[in-house]
């Protein structure tokens, strides 16, 4: 057996109640395998057993009372997954779906996207099954005060940085880094994705929708390039002239909506965990923002509020014929008979702005079809790497202006696509990025691990 099947097996069998962490697990033992059979020194070194473990794993009681006065009790969590070359790094979620395994595959999926960024910083990913919908004001600063008031011992700037992920975005983090403060007497970048009053970074909440529609134009541009000019029809030009599908109306998709708009594409759908809209004529973000962002409405009212658009409760915004796809809200999202629907539609890209939103059936589908393909661990990168710009400014006590931040995310994303190409091209296929970004992320890892020792 190899050293490959090896691992895995005892992977599977250490963890077989945790089928979302063993999909990322499989995904990249699957595609990392012309570099770890390349060398002896990955075996030598149990970096592949050392590398789907945790460091650590921390679970904790959330106790809360409601706004009724009963006690309530949520599990909080937190996986340091690895810190060969920076302090953990990963959002946290708030979704009644967090468990385990979800949670350990963020957060080894963190990892390698963290490498992709060139950025000093390790993989982690917390949250707790606590829901945010319907809870009043009061119920969620009591909440996240009560999950920072255990989650403050483990975390700090040269530790451990939380950010946000989903249900947690600038109101949560404000209220968990009030908390920290108070314990532990420290005002330090602790958290990213804070408030500009109080040590965020201009462009952190625009950077993951805006990086991954950069990633996309990059990967349009490149595939336009190869093809010469006979070939191009819809390649050229980048996100200009293109029709384009989002899922999700949360942070990610709200800002891929936003930069996709600029650039002269047509975002067509957005969508909640209650149904989807349609608008032919382009969604209208402002109406899109004054419902989820300050109303934290449902999308259905979009439908009520602009005429042009029709609001459907069953089936995805995948069946919509478009020529880019975002998937943006959340993992096993788009399954493979979404994506043959999107290949009959002559979709010509993929760009993962959800972490794992594709199954490995959709994502072999895509592949099959010659569909460009952008991963999660590449494509929404931006979030974290604005974060670590966000940790860089904190420690220097300064901050950039939105441009700095928005020209640096742009060179970041850029120098994302060359990794994951140029290790695409020797490794695996040319437009395998899949292989591509899971090969650049895991060398620089396993090499600094092995620098370290064991
Ligand atoms: P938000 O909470 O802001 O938005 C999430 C969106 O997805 C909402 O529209 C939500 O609808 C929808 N959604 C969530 N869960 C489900 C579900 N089970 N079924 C259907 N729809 C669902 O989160 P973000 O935009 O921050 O995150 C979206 C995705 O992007 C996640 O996979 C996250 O891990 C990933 N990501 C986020 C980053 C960031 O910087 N925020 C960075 C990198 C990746 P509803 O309101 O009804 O729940």
């Amino acid at each position: 057996m190899s050293y490959i099947q090896d691992v895995r097996q005892s992977i599977v069998a250490r963890n077989a109640d945790q089928p979302e962490f063993l999909q990322a697990v499989d995904e990249v033992l699957s595609t990392i395998k012309p570099v770890v059979e390349s060398d002896s020194v990955y075996k030598n070194n149990a970096i592949l057993e050392r590398i789907t473990e945790p460091d650590r794993q921390i679970m904790f009681r959330v106790p809360w009372t409601d706004d009724n006065g009963n006690m309530r009790v949520n599990r909080g969590y937190r996986i340091q997954f690895n810190n060969a070359i920076g302090p953990y790094k990963g959002g946290l979620r708030l979704h009644p779906s967090v468990n385990l395994s979800i949670i350990k595959f963020l957060g080894f999926e963190q990892i390698f996207k963290n490498s992709l960024t060139g950025l000093p910083i390790g993989g982690g990913k917390g949250g707790s099954d606590f829901d945010p919908k319907g809870k009043s004001e009061r119920e969620i600063r009591e909440f996240c005060q009560s999950f920072m008031t255990e989650l403050a011992r483990h975390i700090g700037a040269d530790t451990d940085v939380p950010a946000g992920d989903i249900g947690v975005g600038g109101r949560e983090i404000g209220y968990m880094y009030g908390q920290y403060k108070r314990i532990k007497n420290i005002y330090e970048g602790v958290l990213t994705g804070k408030g500009l009053t109080y040590g965020g970074s201009l462009a952190r909440t625009e950077a993951t929708g805006y990086g991954l529609v950069y990633i996309v134009k990059n990967m349009l541009e490149a595939a336009s390039a190869v093809n010469g000019n006979s070939v191009t029809i819809g390649l050229s030009n980048g996100i200009k002239g293109k029709t384009v599908t989002i899922s999700g109306s949360g942070n990610v998709a709200i800002y891929a909506a936003q930069k996709v708009t600029e650039l002269g594409g047509k975002v067509v759908t957005m969508s909640d965990s209650n149904g989807w809209v349609y608008d032919p004529n382009g969604i209208n973000l402002d109406v899109v923002k004054q419902i989820k962002e300050i109303k934290r409405g449902r999308i259905k009212e979009y439908a009520d509020i602009v005429k042009s658009a029709e609001y459907h409760d069953n089936g995805k915004v995948w069946q919509v014929k478009c020529d880019v796809a975002l998937p943006c809200a959340t993992q096993n999202e788009l399954d493979v008979n979404d994506a043959k629907t999107l290949i009959k539609n002559k979709v010509l890209a993929v760009g993962e702005g959800a972490n794992m939103p594709s199954t490995t059936e959709a994502i072999n589908a895509f592949q099959a079809a010659n569909v460009l393909f952008m991963p999660a661990k590449a494509a929404n990168a931006g979030g974290v790497a604005v974060s670590a710009l966000e940790m860089s400014q904190n420690s220097q006590r300064l901050a950039w202006t939105f441009d700095e931040v928005d020209n640096k995310l742009k060179g970041i994303m850029s120098g994302i696509f060359d990794k994951v190409s140029e290790a695409a091209k020797l490794y695996a296929t040319p437009t395998d990025y899949v292989a591509g970004a899971n090969i650049a992320g895991f060398l620089k890892v396993a090499q600094a691990m092995i620098a370290q020792g064991v």
